[in-house]
C-alpha cells in the first residue's frame, strides 16, 4: 500500500474527511490526497519522497516559496523569546505600521489569527458604523467560513440569502444578498432594493476563490460609487490580493479605495495572521477605543508577527512584482500555445502572480459553475500533472499561485508537463 493511502486511511479515522480544511481533500478531482513532509522554495516533498513543483503555495500565503530563509530565521529568533505573552509587543506595532504605510486606504489596523476572523470583524464593524444590517456579496466569492458568508451563490441576477450549509439558521443569512460578480447593473439594483438597510458591499477585488476572475475596469469603481450613493461601506477582501497584486494590494493596483480592507495569507508569511483596517474614524469604534467588541488570545502573537514582518521587509527590499508578473505571463502564454497546438479549448485567466486554467471556450467573467470549468477534463489534467511532478490546488475552481521561488527551469518543466497532459487529453476533449 502506498504511503499516501496508508496515511489517508489513518486520517479518515481521526479527522472528519481526513483533512483539517476541506479544500485539501481531493474531492474535486478524485483520488488520495498527497501527504507532504517538507517544502523548499517552489518545491514540496511528499512522505513517499516524491518531489513536486508547487503552485498551491499554501493557498497564496507564500510569496517567496517554502522555508524562505529570512522567515525561518525570524521565526526561530522569535520563538526562543516566547511564543505568546497575551500582552503588547514592539513587533505588532511594527507590523501594523508597515501595513498602514503600505495599504493606501488603511489608517489603523487590528491583527487577527485568520482571514475569516478579519472578515467577520470588518462586517460587524461596518454594521455598527452604519447602523444597518444588509451586506451585499458576490456569487462565487469566498470570505471565510463565518455563518452569514456561507450563502448559496445564485445564478439569477439577485438571489436572497439562503444558507449554503446546514447548521446556519436562515435568520443568520437573511441580511446577505448575492449578486453576480462583474455586474454593476445587478449590484445597483440590489443596493436600490435594500437601500435603507445597506451596511456594506464586500468583494474580492480579484475573485480568486472560484478560479481567477479579473474585475472589469469599471466594476470596482461602480462598487465604490454604489456604496457612497447608499451610505454603505465598501469592504475589499484582500486576503489573497493584499501584498500580491502590489505592495498596496488591489486598491493600489486598480486605484479604487475601499472603506475597510481585510487581509491574511501573505501578511503571515505562512503563519496564522489576519488583519482588518481602514479609516481611523471607523476603526476607532473597535474595542477598547470604541464599543464594537473584537478580541483574540493569540492575535498579533510574536512568532506569527515576526514571520509577517520578515516577508513585508523582503518585499520592500526586492520589489518582486514585475518579476512575478513576468513569470506568470510566461507560463500563461506557454499554456495557451500548448492548448492551441493540441486543440484543447481553454481559457487562462491571470493577473499578477495568480492564474486559473479553465477548460471551456467561453470567456470566464463571472461565476457560472456549470459552464466555466469542465471538471472531468480538469480532473484528468490535474492527475497527469501530479504524475509529472506538478502539484496544483486540487480543484478546477481555485487560483494557482506563482512565487518568487519558481525558477525558469521550474516553468519549463511545468510547460512540458502541461504538454504531456494536453496530449493525453487530445482527441477526448471534444
Ligand atoms: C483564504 C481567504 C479567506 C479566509 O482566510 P482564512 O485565513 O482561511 O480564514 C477570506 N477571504 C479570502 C478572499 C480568502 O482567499
Amino acid at each position: 500500500m502506498d504511503i499516501n493511502k496508508e496515511l489517508y486511511t489513518e486520517a479518515l479515522k481521526y479527522i472528519p474527511g481526513g483533512v483539517n480544511s476541506p479544500v485539501r481533500s481531493f474531492q474535486g478531482v478524485g483520488g488520495t490526497p498527497v501527504f507532504f513532509k517538507s517544502g523548499a522554495g517552489s518545491h514540496l516533498f511528499a512522505e513517499d519522497d516524491t518531489e513536486y513543483i508547487d503552485y498551491c503555495q499554501s493557498w497564496g500565503a507564500l510569496l517567496f516559496g517554502h522555508a524562505y530563509s529570512p522567515v525561518v530565521k525570524a521565526v526561530k529568533k522569535a520563538v526562543e523569546k516566547g511564543t505568546s505573552f497575551g500582552a503588547a509587543t514592539r513587533n505588532e506595532v511594527d507590523l501594523a505600521r508597515m501595513i498602514v504605510e503600505a495599504v493606501p486606504s488603511v489608517e489603523q489596523v487590528r491583527l487577527t489569527c485568520s482571514g475569516t476572523e478579519a472578515v467577520m470583524s470588518a462586517v460587524r464593524l461596518a454594521r455598527a458604523y452604519t447602523g444597518k444590517n444588509t451586506i451585499i456579496k458576490f456569487a462565487g466569492s469566498y470570505h471565510g467560513h463565518c455563518d452569514y458568508m456561507l450563502v448559496q451563490a445564485g445564478s439569477g441576477a439577485m438571489t436572497l440569502g439562503i444558507p449554503d450549509c446546514p447548521g446556519v439558521p436562515e435568520s443568520f443569512t437573511q441580511h446577505t444578498v448575492i449578486v453576480p460578480y462583474n455586474d454593476a447593473d445587478a449590484l445597483n439594483a440590489a443596493a436600490e432594493a435594500y437601500s435603507g438597510d445597506l451596511a456594506a458591499i464586500i468583494l474580492e477585488p480579484v475573485a480568486a476563490n472560484c478560479g481567477v476572475i479579473v474585475p472589469d475596469t469599471s466594476f470596482l469603481s461602480a462598487a465604490r460609487t454604489c456604496a457612497d450613493t447608499h451610505d454603505a461601506l465598501l469592504i475589499f477582501d484582500e486576503v489573497i490580493t493584499g501584498f500580491r497584486l502590489a505592495y498596496g494590494g488591489a486598491q493600489e493596483y486598480f486605484g479604487v479605495m475601499p472603506d475597510l480592507t481585510c487581509m491574511g495569507k501573505i501578511i503571515g508569511g505562512g503563519l496564522p495572521v489576519g488583519a482588518f483596517g481602514g479609516k481611523e474614524d471607523i476603526m476607532s469604534m473597535i474595542a477598547p477605543a470604541g464599543p464594537v467588541y473584537q478580541a483574540g488570545t493569540l492575535s498579533g502573537n510574536p512568532v506569527a508577527v515576526s514571520a509577517g514582518l520578515a516577508v513585508l521587509r523582503c518585499i520592500q527590499d526586492t520589489n518582486p512584482y514585475t518579476a512575478l508578473a513576468e513569470k506568470t505571463a510566461l507560463l500563461r502564454t506557454a499554456i495557451q500555445d500548448a492548448a492551441w497546438e493540441y486543440g484543447i479549448p481553454i481559457v487562462v485567466n491571470s493577473i499578477a502572480s495568480l492564474f486559473t486554467l479553465f477548460f471551456t471556450d467561453e470567456p470566464v467573467e463571472r461565476f457560472c459553475p456549470d459552464t466555466m470549468q469542465n471538471t472531468l477534463l480538469f480532473s484528468r489534467f490535474f492527475h497527469t500533472m501530479l504524475e509529472e511532478g506538478i502539484y496544483l490546488p486540487p480543484s478546477g475552481f481555485e487560483a494557482q499561485f506563482v512565487s518568487m521561488a519558481h525558477t525558469d527551469y521550474d516553468i519549463e518543466r511545468t510547460v512540458q508537463a502541461v504538454k504531456s497532459a494536453f496530449s493525453s487529453l487530445h482527441g477526448t476533449a471534444a
